[in-house]
């Protein structure tokens, strides 16, 4: 395969809410939400979550500088709390451009990014990173062209404070990003199936198994058999299990991911350290 036609997707952050390092969660990993997808030579990361600092480290070793961008899908801290620890923001010939689209018009992404880096909760504000930092606010719904060849679609999610669903086509190719999000038992999100619609993965919340979900149904949250239901409704040819609840620990997502992998063959749990490239068979992933 040509190095420029490269489509994947590098998990460094997987859990929900709060990150669970420890022996139970070593397997399946302990960060918060952080993807790096490399379109060809470039590089699109989503969430800014306790997994954004090993990338940042990793791309602090490589040394080369970075123009860069960073697809929030929403501000709740554990998609943001890797911001201030992230190494290629304190270096100054690399640029950034962080994008949001849940906050309009009630608030400026910068704002909130300064709000989290505030004193007494932070000791330094973002006036600290070296690097050129754009925020650039849009409305979910919007069509973005980071960079030639690669389209973003986005989409608004049901979730609190709400957030962005992503949805990216480079190369023949798809990948949807849905996370956070929430539904309602035995009724059917049609504009989400709709915006997932024909496409190679759909990355999904699953915070919570079926069984969990009466108690947490209003947490804006879903599982992965809702996440199953949506791909079977929008032909999405593989299926991510993600955003794994803190509590569920390597024994549990075990258990998920035999009884998942039967119900919709090819389906698979995330873990750190995994790549998958939308549109390729089981066998040509790697870890
Ligand atoms: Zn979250
Ligand atoms: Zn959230």
């Amino acid at each position: 395969m040509g190095e420029v036609e490269t489509f994947s997707v590098r998990f460094w952050g997987v859990r929900g809410s709060i990150a669970c390092p420890g022996a139970e969660t070593v397997r399946y990993g302990g960060n918060t939400s952080c993807l790096e997808v490399s379109c060809g030579d470039r590089r699109l990361i989503f969430d800014a979550g306790t997994g954004l600092r090993p990338l940042g480290d990793a791309m602090a070793a490589n040394g080369a500088p970075v123009d860069g961008d960073i697809f929030l899908t929403h501000t709740h801290l554990d998609h943001i709390y890797g911001l201030p620890f992230f190494q290629p923001f304190f270096v100054a010939r690399n640029r950034f451009r962080i994008w949001a689209g849940h906050l309009k018009p009630d608030y400026a992404l910068k704002t909130v990014v300064c709000q989290m880096m505030m004193s007494p909760l932070f000791p330094v504000p973002p006036e600290v990173f070296a690097a050129d930092i754009e925020y650039r606010d849009f409305a979910a719904g919007e069509t973005l062209q980071p960079a030639a060849g690669i389209a973003i679609k986005t989409a608004l999610l049901d979730h609190p404070d709400r957030a962005t669903g992503y949805r990216v086509e480079f190369n023949g190719r798809s990948l949807c990003y849905i996370t956070d999000i929430g539904h309602v038992a035995g009724q059917r999100d049609a504009a989400l199936v709709d915006f997932v619609s024909g496409s190679d993965m759909m990355i999904y919340d699953s915070t919570y198994t079926d069984e969990e979900f009466p108690q947490f149904s209003n947490f804006g949250h879903s599982t992965w058999q809702e996440g199953m239901r949506i791909a079977d409704a929008a032909n999405v040819d593989r299926l991510v299990i993600f955003h794994h609840d803190p509590s569920h620990d390597d024994t549990f997502m075990d258990a998920v991911a035999v009884e998942a992998a039967a119900a919709r063959p090819g389906t698979v749990v995330a873990r750190e350290g995994m790549e998958l490239s939308p549109g390729s068979p089981a066998s040509g992933d790697s870890d």
